[in-house]
């Protein structure tokens, strides 16, 4: 099957000028060399901890950012490459849910206009099939079409991110890109928001590229999983895999943390010792060396290659280089 995005060798690199008398740049590597494929309706979750770049490549999938080096290809065309025009047409079948429903909603502007601006902008249809449209997307969300004429601050949390989820599907898109979108919903809540992305996943064919901090979460709803690290893939593996045989030290240290994980397979990972290090100086060798409790001296010198451990599970940790 020919996969839907391709990402080669990403990098997107921030300039960063830090504050005082003597200013001085210093680079942001957010995303450090990636490679991955999206493959058609699969999900393909993003897991890692805060600041580990997971939502910057995100944005740049969608070319909201654009990148340092790399590429990344949607249905064989290089986003990059594209014109202005080319590229709002893309943007039809390339979407995003964002992580703060209610920032991501415009307060001064009605529902049903939030919902319609991707439908004016695209040149849906006239004002009538707007109009149908809006009250049809409500509903499929699970909420009443009357709620049209509301403003973002009437609803709930919960509600407000179905809102968000309505305007990403206006479309009819392809690939939706997920930002930590349940990670500010209460846990009862967020079951409901993500069997509703079950459900309009199956209905439209969608194929979701699922960014969170909770392996829990990303768990529930992927069909393969990649763990990040300070801009670095570290482990990517079909889930099951992945639940079954986590390979990198830092992929168990995400199974000791996470409370949603079953205990007995929690109680055989070691906790995550120590704070993520700045992207701005991150340590030499492996990234993870300082937390790492299997650290050898090559990690604190050099940087691990990927490894194949099975076809699909893939590694980077100098524990499996032979
Ligand atoms: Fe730990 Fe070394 Fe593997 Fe890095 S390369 S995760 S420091 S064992």
């Amino acid at each position: 099957m020919e996969p839907i995005v391709e990402v080669k060798n990403l990098k997107k690199h921030f300039k960063i000028k830090s504050q005082g008398v003597r200013s001085e740049s210093a680079v942001l590597k957010a995303v450090d060399d990636v490679s991955f494929e999206v493959y058609p309706s699969e999900t393909l979750g993003i897991v890692g901890e805060s600041g580990c770049g997971k939502s910057t490549l995100g944005k740049v999938i969608l070319r909201l950012y654009e990148k340092t080096a790399g590429d990344v290809y949607f249905k064989g065309d290089s986003i990059f490459e594209k014109s202005k025009q080319e590229m709002k047409a893309a943007r039809k079948s390339m979407q995003m849910i964002f992580q703060d429903p209610f920032s991501s909603l415009n307060p001064r502007k009605k529902v049903g206009d939030i919902i319609a601006q991707p439908m004016k902008l695209h040149g849906f249809g006239d004002k009538k099939e707007i109009e149908n449209r809006k009250e049809s997307l409500l509903s499929e969300v699970g909420l009443d079409s009357k709620y049209k004429n509301r403003y973002p601050h009437q609803f709930s949390g919960g509600q407000r991110q179905r809102i968000g989820i309505a305007r990403a599907i206006a479309m009819n898109p392809e690939l939706v890109i997920c930002d930590e979108s349940v990670s500010a919903l209460d846990v009862s809540i967020q079951a409901q928001v993500l069997n509703l992305l079950k459900d309009l996943q199956d209905k439209y064919n969608l194929t979701y590229i699922f960014i969170a901090h909770d392996l829990s979460v990303v768990e529930f709803m992927s069909d393969r999983i990649i763990v990040m690290y300070l801009g670095k893939i570290l482990e990517i593996a079909d889930k099951e895999e992945l639940m079954a045989n986590p390979a990198h030290p830092y992929t168990q240290s995400l199974f000791a943390a996470s409370p949603g994980i079953d205990p007995r397979k929690r109680q055989q990972m070691k906790a995550i010792k120590g704070d993520v290090p700045s992207p701005i100086n991150p340590p030499g060798g492996c990234y993870f060396h300082p937390r790492c409790e299997k650290c050898m001296d090559i990690c604190e010198h050099q940087s691990p290659s990927e490894v194949a451990l099975t076809e699909g599970h893939r590694v980077s940790c100098f524990l499996y280089n032979s």
